[in-house]
């Protein structure tokens, strides 16, 4: 069966009918009556969305330390707007308040994202190795029509007068959120 809210496929002899992903109970439609329960759905996942809140990416700000030898990090740079719900970024990609300084391209970088969903405090993280470009970095992030979280990371366009970078200039991932409380 597919999710009528979240477009997932599922076992309905395992789960009876009801969507692993996003909760929402499908039953079997026909004409007029499908068109109701897709009215249903989209309000179920306004609703989920909504209980989607305060999406945290964290980034620092380091200075050379020449008495140790190292880098000090000096302060904590929130990315994104906690006051954001899932609806905001639902189908639109919001991109974060700061431009990041290109470090470890093609290395490896953890993300950590954390966020809330009805209440209860989820963490995901993300693994993504940069590639070179030649403007600094922006990260941005959209849910998408799965209700997935896509992480973008690279020399992204947030002007649409502006021509879109080549693909191979930013890097992303899909992160399936944790939509249960
Ligand atoms: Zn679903």
């Amino acid at each position: 069966m597919k999710c009528k809210c979240c477009h997932a496929s599922f076992d309905e002899f395992v789960t009876e009918s009801v969507c692993p992903i996003c909760g929402f109970e499908n039953i079997e439609t026909l004409g007029e009556d499908e068109e109701r329960v897709l009215i249903i759905a989209d309000k179920y996942r306004d609703t989920i969305l909504e209980r989607i809140k305060a999406i945290s990416i964290q980034a620092h700000k380091y200075v050379w330390n020449g008495k140790n030898g190292s880098f000090d990090a000096i302060e904590t740079i929130e990315l994104f707007d906690p006051k954001l719900s899932g609806k905001d970024y639902y189908c639109n990609t919001v991109y974060s308040k700061q431009k990041i300084h290109q470090v470890g391209i093609g290395m490896e970088q953890t993300i950590e994202i954390n966020y809330s969903f009805a209440g209860s405090p989820k963490t995901a993280i993300v693994k993504l190795t940069p590639v070179q470009s030649s403007e600094p970095w922006s990260m941005s992030l959209e849910i998408d029509k799965n209700l997935r979280l896509n992480v973008m990371l690279g020399a992204l366009c947030d002007n649409e007068d502006e021509v879109p970078p080549p693909q191979d200039r930013h890097v992303w991932a899909v992160v399936d959120l944790d939509l249960h409380a």
